[in-house]
């Protein structure tokens, strides 16, 4: 078919399209959290196409019925959100728009990036100071903010890393406490090595950096610049580091603070658990998720620094054909970009700092009522307590075998879905709520469905 026939039939596809969803999102509830998919037979690229209409038929006939409830209450694994009605409808429209983020002055668009930034550092709580650009995830977020810290730290040793590489240079510590594997993919993506990042101690029982341990290695270092990478949020369970105590630290040591708060920034949102970001406006660049607790589609990250200088020395891409102004694209490592802002937008008009305020302490009362339950269960015990929205917790007996087949059993079940961690040695379970749809209703679902799975 020419592509220009279709155009005929744009309301059509359309509808189409919406009905696919309408009924998917219908029974979102119903559907399996998660399922192992069924075989299937890849087609040949067809000589002549079916057209749009065809298209979402086929796909739908071979496909639907494969597709999980990622975005439905019960998804619990990884640090997984949903799609407010909101953000859905925004990510739809910055499709239809199909606008070019890169530069300023064609479009409107950028200008809504902007006041989209505003509103999140509003909702963070953060300064004016902090510049935001949107990438595609908390690891992109990751690589922006460690390529800007690394640029800066270069340059106190006298090194241009964007011009001239990472030749000349002494290796550049990373140091955390529980560091997320995001932190080690993107110092690899930096050329600075895996092995640049230096696990520092954390506080017994705790999953938060031991701050005399840190300032310690940081006076090792006599003065060579380092970059303290914080967990807002730890990705097991849930645990803060003192933003407090190591920007006091950062400071007084002359290192750069990098904190990584994908879902853990929103608890900012919810005045109970604010104070665990106490000290955040202090620190040098944060990273954080739109497509987790912000509940906008994927992919969707935000990045803040408060040096912009350094950034765009990073991400400038130079060409006669390209600005040169304060363009987005000269702050992170795409050149076209996709209208992300929107769905971001949307959600936080629509449903306002109360909405998210409420999501916020539901997601936390509901990750405490599940841990009430797994403390009080004949097989399960916590591992951690609930710091936040995850419950890490683990079989009261039972090695790694009989833990997987927890994992299989309720995958084959299908009303909810976790995955697996290893905490302090021990093979273990984390549950995490970061989805609008999840209420209270569900968690005696998921109590039910992990007693059957361990008998
Ligand atoms: C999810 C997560 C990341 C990575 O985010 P992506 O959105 O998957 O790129 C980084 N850090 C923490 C603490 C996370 O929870």
């Amino acid at each position: 078919m020419d592509i220009r026939d279709d155009r005929s039939n744009f309301s059509d596809i359309l509808a189409a399209a919406l009905t696919a969803a309408d009924e998917f999102l219908e029974r979102l509830e119903e559907r399996p959290a998660a399922l192992r998919p069924p075989p299937t037979e890849a087609m040949n690229l067809p000589e002549d196409g079916l057209g749009g209409q065809q298209a979402i038929e086929v796909f739908r006939q071979r496909f639907e019925a494969g597709l999980s409830a990622s975005s439905g209450p019960r998804y619990l694994g990884f640090v997984t959100g949903g799609s407010t009605p909101a953000a859905l409808a925004g990510d739809w429209l910055a499709a239809a728009y199909d606008q070019n983020l890169s530069n300023d002055g064609d479009s409107i668009a950028t200008t809504v990036e902007r006041e989209t930034i505003g509103l999140l550092r509003s909702l963070f709580g953060l300064d004016n100071s902090f510049e935001g650009v949107f990438v595609s995830g908390a690891t992109q977020a990751n690589v922006v903010a460690l390529a800007t810290a690394r640029q800066w730290a270069a340059d106190r040793l006298g090194v241009d890393v964007a011009a001239d590489g990472l030749w000349r240079l002494p290796p550049i510590p990373v140091l955390g406490g529980t560091p997320h594997a995001s932190i080690l993919k993107a110092v690899s993506i930096l050329g600075m090595g895996r092995g640049c990042v230096e696990h520092v101690p954390c506080l017994p029982d705790r999953q938060a950096v031991d701050p005399q341990a840190l300032a310690e290695r940081l006076a090792a270092l006599d003065g060579a610049p380092a970059i303290v990478s914080a967990s807002a949020g730890e990705v097991n369970t849930g645990d803060f580091d003192d933003l407090v105590e190591l920007s006091e630290l950062c400071r007084h040591h002359g290192a750069w603070l990098h904190v990584d708060g994908a879902f853990g920034l929103f608890a900012a949102c919810d005045p109970e658990k604010a104070e665990l970001l106490r000290g955040l406006n202090a620190a040098d660049s944060i990273a954080t998720d739109g497509h987790k607790w912000l509940n906008v589609p994927y992919d969707s990250g935000i990045v803040f620094t408060r040096h912009l200088e350094h950034q765009e020395s990073v991400f400038k891409a130079v060409a006669a054909y390209l600005g040169a102004g304060p363009d987005l694209l000269h702050r992170t490592p795409e050149n076209s970009r996709r209208f992300r802002a929107l769905p971001a937008w949307m959600t936080l008009m629509a449903y306002g700092r109360s909405g998210y305020r409420e999501l916020v302490s539901r997601c936390c009362r509901l990750a405490r009522r599940l841990g009430d339950g797994i403390a009080t269960s004949e097989h399960y015990e916590l591992l951690a307590p609930v710091h936040l929205d995850i419950v890490c917790f683990a079989l009261r007996k039972g090695d790694v075998e009989r833990r997987d087949r927890v994992i299989y059993r309720l995958l084959d079940d299908g009303r909810v879905y976790l995955t697996p961690t290893v905490f302090d040695g021990r093979p273990g379970l984390r549950a995490a709520f970061v989805n609008w749809r999840t209420g209270e209703e569900d968690i005696p679902v998921i109590l039910e469905a992990l007693a059957d799975a361990a008998v």
